[in-house]
């Protein structure tokens, strides 16, 4: 099955916003924090630009990331329609800027973190729909501890970002050097 563009952003989103939960530190700790995320996933809608509004995304990250420890398909269902009926998910299509019809899953005046957290379980509703979990995953890059969602055709995503990547293949090629 191929996932539409809407479905990849929502999970791209997703698992950026539980990426920013680090072991070595809390990337999201201020309203410029959350602005910074927002610039690389926007997400339309009102912004209330508070602290508060800051602690509730990172609320709703604690519950996002719990689907990369779903171990069942049922559970996945669990969290899922959870997250709808507690974000209030209103799916709509809208068309704006330089955006075809796209779906849109929450009131643009409901709360961001809400927003956020019905987007992400639309993105992971079409992951329960394809029976496809094994696209969650955790990067493979020593004591990075990150996610990903491979959404790659031959399934061959291992890290979460590019610097995981190039750290390894620096490891691995400097270990081979050593002893040959
Ligand atoms: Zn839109
Ligand atoms: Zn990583």
């Amino acid at each position: 099955m191929d996932f539409t563009h809407d479905t990849q952003e929502m999970l791209q989103m997703t698992a950026s916003l539980v990426n920013t939960a680090q072991d070595d530190g809390e990337e999201l700790r201020t309203v410029a924090d959350l602005d910074a995320f927002l610039a690389a996933h926007p997400i339309s809608g009102s912004r209330a630009g508070t602290a508060d509004e800051v602690g509730a995304v990172r609320a709703m990250r604690t519950t996002v990331a719990a689907a990369w420890d779903v171990e069942h398909r049922d559970d996945l269902v669990a969290l899922v329609n959870d997250l709808f009926a507690r974000t209030d998910a209103r799916p709509y299509l809208s068309r704006h800027d330089e955006w075809d019809w796209h779906l849109h899953v929450a009131d643009g005046g409901q709360p961001l973190a809400d927003r956020i957290g019905a987007e992400a379980a639309m993105g992971l509703a079409d992951l329960v729909r394809a029976d496809d979990l094994d696209r969650l995953r955790r990067c493979e890059a020593q004591g990075c501890g990150g996610v990903l969602v491979d959404l790659s055709r031959n399934r061959s995503r291992r890290f979460c970002s590019t610097t995981c990547a190039n750290r390894t293949h620096v490891a691995a090629f400097r270990s081979r050097r050593a002893s040959s």
